[in-house]
């Protein structure tokens, strides 16, 4: 990477922007005061906007080529980072750029500070040039890694849309196939708490004649949990199966006993290596996060009459949220017996997003990107959930979501790392994206 970028991308890491740690809400202002005045010094406009809690970086960098008729493209990243916890685990302190082994490692270098530097950088590049053909609308936030929602907000508020939208913050299964997200998973979350009496009890002289909450919370439970791999039929309503494209991509990923073994993972039936995609990509799943009842650290006999458990069920593509959690609560209270107290209380939730393979902007990507890498992107999903995919799908906007950290990327974990020869192949593949989506009309 050229030397001149390198101390750019140096001092931007450099600030600790962990939005999780109240001690650092400085930091990421520093941090979205940074890409402002990147913003500004490429020849564009950009403020701190105060959306809900935290401030969002929204700003424009107008087309210098292609005249007036030029796109609209959003380009999106988060500037904080995940906490670098635990600290003796670094080989070299995170906030400080360090280059290892043909790696860059440093908090933020992967998710998502070092990716958003090749967005930014890319439209500087073209802007001397002037040759940037696409109006590029910049729309960052600084509270990703905590969950928060100001930049759906944002979107779901702004009148003036975007013909397309980039974000570079995801990654590649494997090292050389880069791979763009067409859908994500959603996610409804629930706390159910189980009271069956005043005060615990002595099973010798009431078990088997009053109710234990455990008991309750187990039975509740067991309705909703997967049975031979798949959640019961109530659950699995509306779900989007894998379109061809995406049955395609599978052949240029690794197996799904691969992707099992490598996690230390125990396979959930015996379908599951084989059916891996299918399961984390085209249907919802649930899990158990959580469960609290009794005292199993003592030996004790005690019939319990308080219990709870917090679960999570990740919504395919296409699932209704609202649909869903009310299937779910209908399916454990027809499962609990009579007299039991049950509370179940929805926590947050966000719907699934799906984008069309075929749409122009995703076409167009794929081409750019093969320009830019000499491969052409997969077409995958992603398992996990980005509320941010379903704002653009609802807007109608077509997004490019993808990125270059790997799999031993390390991300939200110590020693995070990127490769630098990826850093040059991301922005060129900015550069080539900026070009190749002029042509949308
Ligand atoms: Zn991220």
């Amino acid at each position: 990477m050229n030397q001149a970028w390198l101390e750019e991308l140096r001092e931007f890491i450099a600030i600790p922007s962990v939005s999780a740690d109240p001690a650092h809400v400085d930091d990421v202002r520093r941090a979205a005061e940074w890409v402002r005045d990147f913003v500004k010094r490429v020849g564009g406009e950009a403020e701190l906007v105060r959306y809900g809690e935290r401030d969002l970086v929204i700003g424009d960098i107008p087309a210098n080529a292609n005249g007036a008729g030029a796109p609209t493209i959003l380009i999106y990243g988060h500037f904080d980072v995940q906490p670098p916890a635990p600290l003796e685990l670094w080989e070299t302190p995170p906030f400080e750029l360090a280059e290892r082994d043909g790696w860059y490692y440093a908090r933020g270098i992967a998710d998502d500070k070092g990716q958003l530097f090749t967005l930014l950088k890319a439209a500087e590049l073209l802007r001397k040039e002037n040759a940037l053909p696409v109006n590029l609308r910049v729309a960052c936030d600084g509270e990703e890694e905590i969950g928060g929602h100001s930049i759906v907000d944002f979107l779901r508020d702004d009148e003036r849309g975007a013909d397309a939208c980039i974000i570079f913050d995801g990654g590649m299964t494997r090292p050389e196939q880069p791979e763009f997200a067409l859908a994500t998973r959603g996610l409804v979350a629930f706390r159910m708490k189980v009271r069956t009496g005043e005060r615990d009890m002595h099973s010798g002289y009431y078990g088997g004649a009053a109710l234990n909450a455990i008991h309750v919370l187990m039975q509740g439970l067991s309705a909703v949990i997967a049975r031979d791999g798949l959640l019961p039929d109530q659950l699995r309503v509306g779900r989007e199966p894998l379109s061809q494209v995406e049955v395609d991509s599978l052949k240029g990923l690794p197996p799904g006993w691969e992707m099992l073994d490598e996690a230390g993972a125990t396979p959930l039936d015996p379908k599951a290596e084989h059916d891996f995609y299918d399961r984390t990509w085209a249907e919802p799943s649930l899990d158990v996060n959580g469960i609290h009842g009794g005292k199993p650290e003592f030996v004790n006999t005690t019939l319990v009459v308080a219990a709870e458990a917090r679960f999570t069920i990740r919504l395919a593509p296409g699932q209704d949220p609202d649909t869903i959690a009310t299937a779910a609560e209908r399916l454990i209270r027809q499962a609990v017996p009579e007299g039991a107290e049950v509370e179940i209380e929805r926590e947050n939730s966000a719907p699934p997003g799906v984008f069309s393979p075929d749409s122009q902007a995703i076409q167009l990507g794929l081409e750019a990107f093969k320009r830019a890498t000499g491969v052409r992107p997969l077409l995958v999903r992603v398992g996990g959930t980005l509320p941010i995919y379903p704002a653009l799908a609802e807007k109608g906007i077509p997004t490019i979501g993808t990125g270059f950290a790997l799999r031993e990327s390390n991300v939200h974990s110590p020693n995070e790392r990127l490769r630098v020869d990826d850093v040059d192949r991301a922005v060129a593949a900015a550069t080539e994206l900026y070009r190749g989506l002029a042509a949308l009309g």
